[in-house]
């Protein structure tokens, strides 16, 4: 089973928008894809028109008690599961406090449902709190939506400081696959420049360890698309909303890139002998700063 976790700790990039239709298009090339929302806003659950009231188990009762995956699936499509998250996860941080190991707890309910899918998808919560550190410490790889604005880059690399920190303490086969692009408005010098500028970053990045050798900026683009913004109202992905827009089409580019990027990589299951340092600080940063 491959494993994504999608992050950025700003809200209204586009994290929970990629969760639901990669998934939806993963599932739609014939994988087994399950996707997992671990935000307390619970946006994915409702993306895919499932109502988090009616869930007897959700994220929470995953990470505070003792349910497993396999009591909380919502069957959303052929193919497609998705874990439901509930506003009560939102306490979970507090409730965990004093629990020894409280952020590899994903990391061992998911041991045991490894050979149910080709991909899991964890949609993240827009902190680098707890819940973020439990996918971290749980995933593989790392896909980072980013809306390019003037300050998208900011905070990168504490971001990435973040990510290398956890590979080296908690999980060592962590990977940074990359960035996408999402909100993106073509045409615009902006746009343009924050591309080169994510592209530079990753280039000195590749040379600072394990972690970041596979670091990519997906070269898909997910433009701004009001369809997109629509279907989540609808309960449905962009394939059941509209599987002729601009956004199915870009959703369908990223995910033949995602499936390209992975058919060139073997799987991880065991842990890792070399362990990554986190990367010296960002260039970027600096850039910005000056
Ligand atoms: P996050 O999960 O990072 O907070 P979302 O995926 O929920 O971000 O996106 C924030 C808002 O922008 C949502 O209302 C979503 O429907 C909308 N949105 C996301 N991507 C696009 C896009 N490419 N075009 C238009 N609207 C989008
Ligand atoms: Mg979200």
């Amino acid at each position: 089973m491959r494993s994504i976790a999608i992050i950025n700790q700003k809200g209204g990039v586009g994290k929970t928008t990629t969760a639901v239709n990669l998934g939806a298009g993963l599932a739609r090339e014939g994988k087994r894809v399950a996707v997992v929302d671990l935000d307390p806003q619970a946006h994915a659950t409702l993306h895919f028109g499932v109502d988090p009231r009616s869930a007897r188990n959700t994220t929470y009762h995953l990470l505070t008690g003792d349910a497993q995956f396999a009591s909380m699936w919502h069957t959303v499509d052929d193919g497609l599961k998705v874990a439901a998250a509930h506003l009560d996860l939102a306490a979970a941080e507090v409730e965990l406090a004093g629990v020894v190991s409280r952020e590899a707890i994903l990391r061992d309910k998911l041991a045991r449902i490894s050979s149910d899918f080709d991909y899991l998808i964890i949609d993240c919560p827009p902190s680098l709190g707890l819940l973020t550190l439990n996918a971290l410490a749980a995933v593989e790889d790392v896909f980072l939506p980013l809306q390019p604005h003037f300050l998208a880059l900011h905070g990168l690399s504490k971001l990435m400081q973040t990510v290398g920190l956890v590979a080296s303490r908690l999980n060592s086969r962590l990977r940074m696959a990359g960035v996408v692009l999402c909100l993106y408005e073509s045409g615009t010098r902006l746009a343009g420049e924050v591309a080169g500028d994510v592209e530079e970053y990753f280039t000195h990045l590749r040379n600072e360890g394990p972690v970041w050798e596979h670091a990519r900026l997906f070269s898909s683009r997910i433009r701004r698309n009001i369809r997109l913004a629509e279907a989540p109202s609808f309960g449905k992905s962009i394939f059941g909303y509209d599987a002729s827009s601009a956004g199915a089409n870009d959703y369908n580019a990223l995910c033949s890139e995602v499936l390209s990027y992975y058919a060139g990589r073997s799987l991880v299951e065991g842990p890792r002998t070399t362990l990554a340092a986190p990367p010296a600080a960002s260039m970027i940063e600096h850039r910005h700063a000056a």
